[in-house]
């Protein structure tokens, strides 16, 4: 398990990996970062924290966007750290958090990578300490940045991260780039196309997805319109 940074705009970083195609956020302030999802397991979580601290020494606070385990079950290896998410979220973790982790534990066996499934099978589930419904601002240090709920979508719980003053959002699994977006039985997709819309009215330069490389508003503008039809369609 390694990734590699990309930075995104000045102290915004995405770190990118092979497994699942997945992205996680970094964004360092003057006196905090901010560390937005853990990764699938505590190994790699572990190599995510050892990866943020060759970026930055400052204390880290952890946000989970969603309750999909490739997001929340690397939280462990940050701890102690506040962690934020989504007030529906927590609930979801509770409901969800052992049946996801069963369900890919027997992907991981089929797919004939056992380790993946033994390390996700020892994963502690960390539960998010900090709770909001819609926005809450975050400040790291010189930069101020806003966690936010624009509205249903992938989950009924998303968490986005707006950092201004790099006109950058951490999309989660709102946005998914190399893949269609994934749609599950947690997804309102009547709702994603107009959450999206909320999304892209912060006017970010860069968007940077849950699983895939950063993106453009305009691949999200095409995104939202997939997301439309699929939405007509199912209707
Ligand atoms: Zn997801």
């Amino acid at each position: 398990m390694s990734g590699r940074w990309v930075e995104v705009a000045g102290g915004g970083y995405a770190r990118r990996y092979a497994e699942l195609d997945q992205t996680i956020g970094l964004v360092v302030g003057a006196e905090r970062c901010l560390v937005i999802d853990t990764g699938t397991d505590e190994t790699h979580g572990a190599e995510l924290a050892t990866a943020v601290r060759e970026l930055t020494p400052l204390p880290w606070t952890l946000v989970i966007t969603h309750a999909h385990f490739d997001h929340y079950f690397g939280t462990a290896a940050f701890l102690p750290a506040p962690v934020w998410a989504h007030e529906r979220c927590a609930a979801a973790l509770r409901a969800d958090a052992e049946a996801d982790r069963r369900t890919w534990m027997a992907r991981y066996v089929e797919q004939g990578t056992p380790e993946l499934a033994e390390r996700l099978g020892t994963a502690r589930l960390v539960l998010p300490t900090e709770l909001f419904s819609d926005l809450v601002e975050l400040d790291l240090g010189g930069r101020t940045v806003t966690l936010l709920h624009p509205g249903l979508g992938h989950t009924d719980h998303d968490v986005v991260v707006h950092v201004p003053d790099a006109a950058v959002v951490f999309a989660g699994d709102l946005v998914e780039q190399g893949a269609p977006p994934s749609i599950g039985p947690d997804t309102v997709l009547d709702h994603w196309p107009s959450t999206l819309d909320t999304m892209l009215a912060l006017e970010p330069r860069i968007v940077v997805p849950g699983h895939g490389a950063p993106v453009t508003p305009e691949f999200v503008r095409a995104q939202r319109d997939e997301l439309s039809e699929r939405a007509a369609h199912n209707a």
